[in-house]
């Protein structure tokens, strides 16, 4: 079957220069370094990562809203990757993004009604009186009343604004939405309530989602398969299940063990993974994670290991099949 959605080899670099310091300060930012996935029709493929591994970077590439430096973009097997245009257009109307902040995502000027309808207008969408009746049918969609069209953002609660995020985001009738931490900023209260929702509109749609999480458990809910980023590189990518119980490379068994432990108690409550992620602009040679790894050996910092299976997972990592079974809830003994 022929994926959704497939980027091969994707890459953002981009270049730096400092005039206020000195010359050495000029360099190569690598936010996303040779990203390769795919997303298939109406499944839910989370990237997973801490703030700054080029999650959000590799969205917006996936979706053509800024360009690539290298590699490619295939949208049901056509290559996208250069497309600009009436085509470039065309892949817009088919694959669409909802933003992590549902405050700044919204025009504060426009009516919420003029805001789910925005997109139908540029993509010549109907006539007006069409178009108002799919706003109804949308807002109804997302759990909220029709009168609702004639107010403005700062009339509703951060999880009602996503809500309308997510109207405007169908409006085209999307085969595929990228959410881009759709719940991060949202109460925990309500963070339930908007993955429900799309939860649901997917089984009534058949979407596909790209879901963009640094939140586990929010990705134990939403996911099909889960791929595990770290300085700009997928380092596991798995079945939700087998990534959940058995965790491959040390990264995304440093994550899981830092989920906090339902034991009331407060046991097993851990953070494992020591030190701070280097920066962008000095990605360590060979493994890019031995900076941080317990497992680390010479070669380590010398060979990069390739994505290469192991089980039912994809894994970066040379010492993937002797490591000993993770006990994530104790924290697999990082330093
Ligand atoms: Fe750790 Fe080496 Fe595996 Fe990298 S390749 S994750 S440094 S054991
Ligand atoms: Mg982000």
């Amino acid at each position: 079957m022929t994926p959704l959605l497939e980027v091969r080899d994707l890459a953002k670099h981009y270049p730096v220069r400092s005039g206020m310091i000195i010359a050495r300060q000029t360099g190569t930012v690598r936010a996303v370094d040779g990203v390769s996935f795919h997303v298939d029709r109406g499944e839910t493929l989370a990237l997973v990562g801490e703030s700054g591994c080029g999650k959000s970077t590799t969205a917006r590439l996936a979706l053509r809203l800024i360009e690539p430096s290298a590699g490619s973009i295939r949208f049901e097997g056509t290559d996208v990757t250069r497309i600009g245009g009436a085509p470039l257009r065309a892949l817009r109307r088919r694959a669409q993004i909802v933003f992590q902040d549902p405050y700044a995502s919204l025009n504060p000027r426009m009516s919420v009604g003029d805001t789910i309808a925005e997109p139908m207008i540029v993509h010549g969408v109907g006539n007006a009186a069409a178009r108002r009746a799919r706003v109804e049918e949308l807002l109804a969609l997302v759990g909220l009343a029709p009168f609702h069209a004639a107010r403005f953002p700062h009339e509703f609660s951060g999880g009602q604004r996503q809500r309308i995020g997510i109207a405007r985001a169908l409006s085209l009738r999307p085969e595929l939405i990228v959410c881009d931490e759709p719940v991060s900023a949202l109460d925990v209260s309500i963070q339930a309530q908007v993955v429900n929702l799309l939860k649901e509109l997917q089984r009534r749609f058949g979407l596909a989602y790209l879901f963009i999480a640094h939140d586990l458990a929010v990705v134990k809910h939403m996911a099909d398969r889960v791929a595990v980023m770290y300085l700009g590189r997928i380092v596991e990518i798995a079945p939700k299940r087998s990534l959940f119980a058995a965790p491959r490379h040390p990264y995304t068994r440093a994550l899981l063990a830092a989920i906090p432990h339902p034991d009331p108690s407060g046991r097993g409550r851990v953070t494992p993974l020591g030190g701070d992620v280097p920066s962008p602009m000095a990605i360590p040679p060979g493994c890019r994670f031995h900076t941080r790894c317990a497992f680390a050996e010479d070669r380590c910092r010398v060979e990069e290991p390739p994505l290469r299976l192991v089980g039912e997972s994809q894994v970066a990592c040379h010492l993937a099949e002797q490591l000993p079974m993770a006990d994530t809830a104790a924290g697999a003994g990082f330093a």
